[in-house]
């Protein structure tokens, strides 16, 4: 016979339980992060009407900005007017490692990074975040652009023993580190939707967020191409998954 008082301690812990589940991050779902380099402003534009059917928001690093036109910086408002993030990826899409052999950090900064960041905030789009063009950063690196960037994100390559599924650093827990990685989605890096389903799947069941990268959207050979209906395919078991699209800056929230 079970005492009314037993009972009573039974049902008390397991309100408790329920109460601290609700508020636990575990209890969130797993997500996705998509991002776009370079500068395909026409390109990424044309996603739009894409990107609004599924709800999807994601985050495109801009390169070269001095060379953008008003129409071009209309067209990145407008993407961040529909909820996307406009991030940073270099005024002169150096390769910081390569030009750090020879020169400074402070040069880096002063030719790469700050007349970037004005520009933009000049224009009305401060970035947060950063993405290391050709995925070229070492720790000095992170620590400096981590003064003027909440997170800055590297890339991974997938190779025969690593795939997807399996490749650690492009899955994000919440809070657990500021230098991210993401791993491509264009025709040169060689991973199929089956595959990326496998990591979409692997970011629902361990409630992570899975981040990937792309340059050009577009239905042609080229090594940084990514076809139309590839990203589709990406939003759409994305969607089935009940996975939540995030932002880089929203990856913590
Ligand atoms: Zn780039």
């Amino acid at each position: 016979m079970i005492s009314i008082r037993s009972e009573f301690v039974r049902v008390k812990r397991k309100i408790r339980r329920c109460y601290y589940a609700g508020l636990s991050h575990e209890n969130k779902p797993g997500g996705i992060a998509v991002t776009f380099d370079d500068a395909f402003v026409d390109e990424w534009h044309a996603l739009r009407e894409m990107l609004n059917r599924y709800n999807a928001k994601v985050t495109f690093f801009v390169s070269h900005f001095n060379r953008l036109g008003q129409y071009s910086i209309d067209k990145l408002k407008a993407l961040r007017d529909d909820g996307h993030e406009i991030g940073f990826h270099g005024l002169k899409h150096l390769n910081a490692v390569k030009f750090m052999e020879s020169r400074p950090i402070e040069q880096y900064m002063n030719e790469e990074i700050l007349p970037g960041i004005e520009m933009m905030s000049g224009h009305g789009l401060p970035p947060r975040n950063f993405s290391y063009p050709y995925g070229a950063h070492s720790p000095e690196l992170d620590k400096h652009l981590l003064k003027h960037f909440d997170y800055v994100r590297g890339t991974l390559l997938t190779n025969v023993k690593t795939r997807f599924p399996d490749l650690d650093s492009i899955y994000y827990k919440r809070g657990d580190k500021r230098v991210i990685y993401g791993a491509g989605l264009d025709n040169s890096y060689r991973n199929d939707i089956y595959e990326i389903q496998q990591g979409l799947k692997r970011a629902s069941g361990k409630k992570e967020t899975l981040i990937v990268y792309a340059h050009e959207p577009a239905n042609k050979p080229g090594d940084y191409c990514t076809p139309i209906s590839k990203l589709e395919e990406v939003f759409r078991h994305a969607q089935k998954a009940e996975l939540r699209f995030c932002t880089i800056q929203t990856l913590g929230g």
